[in-house]
Formats: C-alpha cells, structure tokens, sequence
C-alpha cells in the first residue's frame, strides 16, 4: 500500500515534470547554452516517460508486484532527480547568468522538496530524490569559491536534514494509518467469518450457508447441477438428555468432522439448527448425488467412542437438486426439506431424494391441519375399540381407543396421518380431550371387568391442566378410574419433566394405570420403568410380525415377558395376525394379546356384542 501511494496521483507528477521542463526549456532559450537544450530534452524524455508509467502502472496494480512498480519508480525518479541536480549545478558552475541560475536553481530545489515530500511513502526514494537534486547543485555553489554561493550551498545542504525529518514524520502518519486501516479491514472479515460460523462444530452456520448459496447462485448457467443434503440425526434429543449436553456437543463435533471428511471439495457443510446438518454442493449427476448420500448416510451410523464409550447415532437425510427439482436456492431448501420429511414418516434412518408427490403431500397435510379443527365440530371423527385378551384364559380384559377420521371426501384417514399432524398443530389437546371422553362413556357401559385404554400424546400430558382434562372425563362418565388405562410412548420418559412426573403421580393416586405403548421401538431404557408405576408394557408388534422378527426378537420378548412377571406387570404382545404368533408369544411369556387374530378395531356397538357374547358364553358354559 505504501508503494500504491507512490503511484496514486500522477498528475502531481506531470505537474513537477511541466515545470521543470518548462523552466529549463525558458533557461535554454535565454542563455543559448547547448547542454540546457540538451538537459531540457533529457527532462522531457524522462518526465513524459514517468507521468506515462504511472498511468498505465496505476491502473492494472494487480498485474505488476510491489517490487517491479517500487523499482520501475526508483529508476525514473532518481534519474530525473538526478538530471535536474546537474541541469542546476551546470547553471552555476558555467556562469549562464544570474537569472537563468536563479531559475534553475529555485525549480530544482523546490522539486526536491516537494517530491521528497510527496514520495515520503517510501523514504529511500524520497532521501535519494533529495540528495540527487541537492547535492549536485551545492557542489557547484561550493566550487566557485565565492562567499555568497558558499551560503547558497550550506542553506542547500541544511535543507537535506530538515526534508528528512519532515518526509519521516510523514512517512510514520502515512504507515500507521495504513496499518490501522488494515487492522480494521481484518478484524472487519474476522467478525464476519465469526458470524457466518457455528461455534460448537465451527462449520458454516445458517447466514454461512445463505451466503454460500447466494454466491454459488450467482454463478451456476443452465449446465450446472447443485445437490442440497438435509440431514437430520434421529432421537438425538435423547442422546442430549440422557447423557448431557457436553456429551451431544462432542457427538455434534464429530458428525460435524465426518461430514466435512466426507463432502465432496468446494462443498458448504453447515450446521442448521441443533442437530440438522446441510451439506450444498455442486455435482455432477444424479448418480453421484446418491452415492455421497450413501457415503455421509454410513459415516454418521459408524459407531461413535466418546469416552471410551460406544455410541450409535442414527440419521434421516432428505435430498433435492437443482434444476430437476426447481430453479431456485428456496425450492432446493423446501425440496429437501419434504424429503427429509418423508425419510423420517418412513421410518427414519433413511435416504429420500425429493419427488413431486411430496409437493402433494405437504398440500394434502395443509388440508388435513385446517379440516382437523372442524372435524370434530361436524361429527366426523369417532372411536374404535380393539380388544386385549387375556391369552391364558381368552377372556377381553381391556379394550384399546383408537380414533378414526372418515372425512365426507377423502375417506376413511389413518391415524398415522392426522395424529402427527395434530401434535404439530397442537390441535391433539382438543382431540385427545374429546377422545378420553367419549372412550371414557362408552367403557361405562361394560361389565366392571373389562378396562379401556386410551393413546395420549406427549404434547397433551404437557399441556396444562392435562390430569384435570382426565378427571373431569371420568367423573362426566362415571367410570371408575381404575378402569381407566393411559398407553404412553418411552419418548415421554427421556425427557426428565416435571409436568410429566407429576401428570402420572396425580391420577396413579385416584387409580388410573399406565402402560407402555410401542416397546422396543425407541431407546428401549429400562431406567424409568422403575421409576414410574406403569402396570402394562406393550410389546411392539414389529416384534411379532415384520422383517425383524427371527430368535433375536424372541429373546426381547421372553426377557420382557420375565421382568414383567417378576415386576408384576401384564405383557401384551401387539400385531398378533396369526395363530402361530399367539402361541409364539404366550410360550414366550406375554400375558395378554392384541391383533386382528381376535379383532380389528371395532365401532362402539360392535365392541358391546363382543362382551355380550363373551357373556353369553360363560352362562352357556355354567348351565351346560
Ligand atoms: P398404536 O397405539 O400402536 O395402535 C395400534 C395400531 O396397530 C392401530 O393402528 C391398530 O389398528 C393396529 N393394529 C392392531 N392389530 C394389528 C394387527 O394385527 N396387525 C397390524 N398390522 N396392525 C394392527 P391405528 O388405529 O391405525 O393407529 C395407529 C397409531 O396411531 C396408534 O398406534 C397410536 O400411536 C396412534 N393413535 C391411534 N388412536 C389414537 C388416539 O386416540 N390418540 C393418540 N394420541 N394416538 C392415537
Ligand atoms: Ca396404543
Ligand atoms: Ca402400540
């Protein structure tokens, strides 16, 4: 920058040069001396030469090294310098007559001032441009012996300390504020690297990642293929409450390692959000884009040590690319984001790439999320009954509330898609309220025997005033509470919740019981279910029947079954289909069966002659 200086202006150059070269053109004419002619045409040549350079050189800086410009401008400024200190001294020591000396001598010295002032940028050409000018012309003063000129020449040479000092002063003012502004320049980009940067796993963090994609958008054409990856690590709130914060952020670091490891070069990888990643990357087809997704899909599974200790994690990656899948940063965005939608309603621990469905399905879910509210209003939502048998004696000894949506156009909706839907709008307070109610009055018009079990939500055990909802819709039905069964999901428990504590604690008290809906399918932690008085634990029935069930699961299910006898809980093995499972789980140990072996869900009505002729039955069998 200090060299730029020497270059910025060239017109105070070409000013320095037309005077000088005037001067001297006028000290030629009036003295008739040849050597001025000459020196005259010297000055000129030289002059023109710099202002040119300077011109030119200032203009593409980026092109030419500090070094080639500091040097180029040394040459012509010492040989100029040089050239008017002779041009003075000839004037003196030839005796070309006072005026043409005063001439020559006044623009020379006033040269060297000026431009050792202006070049303080650099102090050797400042210094050597000065020494040249004045030392020439004091020599001269000093050989012609006279008192005088002597004076001329000491005033001349005191001038070279005086202009040092000044041109140093000026160099200090000039260096320091370059230096500073350089300071502010860095600590500017520093501040700006620091906000685009996720502190826990130092990639890129959401305004990272925008201005990635905006500077990547501003440069694709229609050749370019771009691949956003949304990747999202699954249960790892779990990971996070059960072992703790510290232990998830060093979880995060290393998927955060893996993924850079993994990313193709150029890549943005970026933190979004806790515990979703998004890696945006130009990419050559289709084929490769899949092929990354499996690679970052195995990295992130690959077992994690922390500690010394074992860790698995698992994720969900939604996939879109551009221009199969839009024309915009916000298209790819929403794209991905549905697929990882659809990878996680799959199943998650899964890889979906975007496709138009998606669109429709995200449509289809507005509709759902608005027509939820009204639903119930209109009569349109009611409850089936699907009973639990006593596997020993084939006795219902409970039935379980599953809620049905038959909607006036789409038809009969699955819980699956509008119970996510509800816990996403909160809707599932109002639902899950009206559902315990009505499950609450029809169970009070079976024998005292036989139990209902309602599904609660973690959402709706959180809200407040949850217990009383549950109170008021046993006392409104008249149903004792000990007949009164609420299924809960493991996920409620990782969550170490006041609410939740005290929610269970308040209505185990009046003799409500809870079971375990859905075992094995989550964390499968056995830690809570000591500590929460559950009296049931369901069995998932992907352990009955699916692609997983072989000996592995049969172990699950006898160890279940076991702690369960010795913990005096009723195990109730879900799905059962076929009469092979049923005997396959009660040799197992389970004590109760659900499944559409015994039954479907059922209507209210249905569910009632079942009991009746259950009843039936038994007078049958004790008249006969
Ligand atoms: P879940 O609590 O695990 O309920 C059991 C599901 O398995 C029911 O599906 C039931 O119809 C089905 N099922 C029962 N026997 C068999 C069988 O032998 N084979 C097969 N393949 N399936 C069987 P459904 O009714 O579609 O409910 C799905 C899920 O929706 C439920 O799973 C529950 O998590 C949720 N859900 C249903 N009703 C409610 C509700 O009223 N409130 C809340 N919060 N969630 C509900
Ligand atoms: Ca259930
Ligand atoms: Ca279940």
């Amino acid at each position: 920058m200090l060299v730029t200086t020497l270059y910025t202006q060239p017109s105070s150059l070409a000013i320095g040069a037309v005077a000088t070269v005037g001067a001297t053109a006028v000290a030629a004419y009036v003295s008739q001396a040849f050597w001025l002619g000459v020196a005259c045409v010297v000055l000129a040549a030289v002059g023109a030469a710099r202002v040119l350079s300077a011109i030119v050189l200032a203009a593409d800086d980026r092109k030419a090294s500090t070094q080639t410009l500091e040097l180029a401008y040394e040459i012509g400024a010492f040989s100029y310098a040089l050239a008017l200190g002779l041009t003075a001294a000839y004037t003196i020591w030839w005796e070309t007559g006072a005026q043409v000396e005063l001439l020559m001598v006044a623009n020379t010295l006033g040269y060297g001032i000026g431009v050792s002032a202006r070049n303080a940028g650099r102090m050797t050409i400042a210094v050597g441009q000065l020494a040249l000018t004045c030392v020439p012309t004091a020599i001269a003063c000093f050989a012609t012996g006279e008192l005088t000129r002597i004076a001329l020449g000491m005033t001349i040479l005191l001038l070279i300390p005086a202009m040092i000092s000044i041109a140093g002063n000026i160099f200090t003012v000039l260096r320091d504020s370059i230096a500073s502004a350089e300071t502010s320049r860095k600590l500017a980009d520093k501040m700006q690297r620091l906000a685009r940067t996720d502190v826990v796993t130092g990639l890129a963090n959401r305004a990272g990642l925008d201005h990635a994609m905006i500077e990547t958008m501003m440069r694709v054409d229609a050749e370019t293929r771009i691949a956003l990856f949304w990747i999202d690590l699954d249960r790892f709130k779990e990971v996070n409450d059960l072992l703790g914060h510290p232990v998830g952020d060093r979880v995060l670091k290393q998927v955060a390692e893996r993924l850079r490891e993994v990313s193709p070069d150029g890549a943005t990888v970026a933190r979004f959000g806790g515990d979703e990643f998004i890696v945006f990357t130009r990419i050559a087809d289709r084929q490769i884009a899949e092929r990354v997704a499996s690679e970052i899909h195995c990295e992130i599974m690959r077992p994690f040590r922390i500690d010394g200790e074992r860790l698995e994690v698992r994720a969900s990656l939604g996939v879109a690319m551009l221009p199969d899948h839009g024309t915009d940063a916000d298209t790819l965005m929403q794209g991905a984001d549905l697929a990882l939608y659809r990878a996680k309603v799959n199943g998650r621990a899964q890889t979906c790439f975007f496709d138009s469905s998606m669109t429709r399905d995200l449509v289809r879910r507005r509709e759902i999320e608005e027509e939820l509210r009204i639903a119930i209003q209109r009569d349109e939502l009611s409850i089936f009954f699907q009973p639990i048998v006593d596997l020993d004696t084939g006795r219902i000894r409970a039935f379980e509330a599953l809620v049905r949506w038959f909607h006036p156009e789409k038809g009969e909706l699955k819980p699956d898609e509008f119970i996510p839907v509800a816990e996403e709008t909160g809707v599932i307070v109002t639902l899950g309220n009206w559902i315990t109610a009505q499950a609450a009055r029809v169970a009070a018009g079976w024998p005292d025997d036989v139990s209902v079990a309602v599904n609660l939500s973690p959402l709706q055990i959180r809200a407040p005033g949850a217990a009383l909802g549950i109170k008021n819709a046993l006392r409104e039905a008249g149903l004792d509470p000990r007949r009164m069964e609420l299924e809960v999901t493991e996920s409620l428990f990782i969550e170490d919740n006041h609410a939740t504590a005290a929610f269970i604690d308040e209505l185990s008290e009046i003799g409500v019981r809870f079971a375990l809906d859905d075992f094995g399918t989550g964390y499968s932690s056995l830690g809570y279910i000591n500590t929460f008085p559950l009296s049931k634990i369901k069995v998932d029935r992907s352990f009955v029947s699916g692609a997983h069930v072989g000996r592995k699961s049969d172990a699950i299910i006898r160890a279940v079954a076991e702690m369960g006898s010795t913990l005096g809980m009723d195990i109730v093995a879900e799905g059962l289909e076929t009469i092979e499972q049923v005997q396959a789980v009660r040799e197992a140990g389970c004590t109760l069966g659900q499944g559409y072996y015994f039954s479907r869900a059922v209507p209210d009505y249905l569910a009632a002659m079942l009991l009746a002729q259950e009843r039936e039955q038994d007078i049958r069998q004790v008249n006969g």
